[in-house]
């Protein structure tokens, strides 16, 4: 049983579930994504998302018109993710078509990019073996797409932080 938290950005609430691993996601229609695909190998007992990032999937998934499989969405920091300033963090991202061919990542990715349902779609360059797209809530503060990586004694300069 997993604990999940999802913002609501309709009303800027938190909700709280309580799911199953084989149950849908909270805010997924007709079950294409799993608790078990969302949080991938993440071992986390509490998993976090918004509701918009969940719509965004319904979107995607109604547009592509067929199952996507789910390598993962959500990471915690230290379980790893494509950078220190991944967007899985938020639990906004997936990384998706593991399983497939170039081919058919490429037309996944077209149809992302085209959507206009995300807020970012990872290049080919970077996500040569996966289709990486997220739902950030704001525009990113770094220019590989990131956001701030901020430690303990971070003060200023703050774009700084922002590494690939
Ligand atoms: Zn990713």
């Amino acid at each position: 049983m997993a604990k999940i938290l999802v913002y609501n950005n309709d009303n800027n609430r938190m909700e709280t579930y309580y799911r199953d691993e084989s149950d849908a996601m909270p805010y997924n229609t007709g079950r294409t994504l799993t608790v078990r695909e969302f949080r991938g190998s993440s071992k986390s007992p509490t998993l976090w998302t918004s509701k918009r990032a969940m719509q965004s999937w319904n979107s995607q998934r109604y547009i592509f018109g067929l199952p996507i499989p789910v390598g993962f969405a959500f990471k915690r920091p230290w379980e790893g993710g494509h950078s220190n300033q991944s967007q899985h963090y938020a639990g906004v991202a997936f990384d998706v078509g593991q399983t497939w061919s170039n081919a058919k990542r490429a037309t996944l990715r077209s149809s992302a990019q085209n959507s206009n349902i995300w807020s970012y779609v990872e290049p080919l360059s970077l996500t040569p073996t996966w289709v990486h797209f997220d739902k950030r809530a704001l525009t990113s503060a770094c220019p590989n797409g990131g956001f701030p990586l901020v430690k303990r004694g971070s003060v200023r300069y703050v774009y700084s932080y922002c590494s690939r």
